[in-house]
């Protein structure tokens, strides 16, 4: 028999959906699965898809392991969208279309286990502060660029939350007074600058003025077609009006993790998303800005990293949360 505790870790993304079994000592998922979220069926389609998959994952589990089903011990799921955590509600997700679902009570009533439920973009941050690039630090910023830009804010090894669980939202902050119009409403946030569709909408931008670039052939001449993923595939091949875009891209992100840094004075910034991709094309002219505009010794002391776990950090993330708020992770 095992003596092994486990965790179901459950990443709701606006694409997939994602589930893992992790160990709660630490270590990486098992049994993962994937489907498309297909949020657009609606909130109760999506649970039974998760307990589905979380009762196959934690089957194959068993069958490799050993161990019994009291080894399973909780169960963590993290949501996009502004999280009530205390009643386990998805108060508001825009990517989801989901408004005040009650989402740990759905899936609590399905299961045996506890269910905790968190942010997608703190879960991510967890992840990688628990088992991916930022392990053994005690402050650490995490953003993650993707259909939008999110974050999370670890310290001494604990999430902030905040007062209403809003903390770390970076992608919101605003770098320009009366800049491009952000899905949140404002203007000039980060995220309407950096998020994977305003890199496309901007490389899309000069392409229309008449720049030359292989992005023109690599989407046919249909510049609807362009995308952040072309984008960095035309910044691998030496593309300079790609590389400029990323630069241009690079600096705005590191506006916003300079202020982030002036802030909160973190060990570690770890940057997660497809915009890793771009390598050294981001983090040098990135890490440049940040020296150039956060202070020098809170510059010195910050390590800014890619993530390790590009496509795992939400599922380690949500157990890992999940882990700590049941009591199983010391600190
Ligand atoms: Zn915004």
């Amino acid at each position: 028999m095992s003596e092994q505790r486990w965790i179901v870790g459950v990443d709701i993304g606006g694409t997939n959906l994602v589930v893992g079994v992790v160990p709660a000592a630490g270590g990486p998922p098992r049994a993962l699965r994937g489907r498309a979220t297909d949020a657009a069926r609606g909130p109760e389609a999506v649970v039974t898809d998760i307990v589905r998959m979380a009762r196959e994952a934690v089957r194959e589990v068993r069958d490799v392991e050993g161990g019994a089903a009291a080894d399973v011990v909780g169960i963590g799921v993290g949501c996009p969208g502004p999280i009530d955590r205390e009643n386990g509600v998805v108060v508001e997700s825009p990517n989801l279309r989901w408004r005040d679902y009650p989402l740990r009570d759905r899936v609590e009533a399905l299961v045996d286990w506890p269910v905790v439920v968190d942010n997608d973009a703190n879960c991510a941050t967890y992840g990688e502060w628990w088992q991916g690039a930022g392990r053994g630090s005690r402050s650490l910023v995490g953003i993650t660029v993707g259909t939008g830009i999110g974050g999370g804010y670890i310290l001494d090894g604990r999430l902030v939350h905040g007062a209403s669980d809003g903390a770390g939202e970076v992608g919101h902050t605003t770098i320009n007074l009366s800049g491009r119009r952000c899905a949140c409403g404002n203007e000039g946030c980060l995220e309407a600058y950096a998020s994977g569709p305003a890199i496309a909408a901007r490389a899309r931008e000069g392409l229309e003025l008449g720049a030359e670039s292989v992005l023109h052939a690599l989407v046919e001449n249909e510049l609807e077609r362009v995308t952040a993923a072309t984008v960095y595939e035309a910044v691998l091949v030496g593309d300079q009006y790609a590389t400029g875009v990323m630069t241009e891209t690079a600096k705005f992100l590191g506006a916003g993790i300079a202020n982030a840094i002036n802030m909160l004075n973190p060990e570690v910034v770890v940057i997660m998303g497809g915009v890793t991709q771009a390598g050294e094309h981001l983090f040098v002219p990135l890490k440049a800005e940040v020296r150039r505009r956060a202070f020098r010794a809170m510059a010195d002391a910050c390590r800014i990293l890619p993530a390790e776990l590009p496509n795992t950090s939400g599922v380690v993330g949500a157990a890992g949360i999940a882990a700590a708020e049941l009591g199983m992770l010391g600190g």
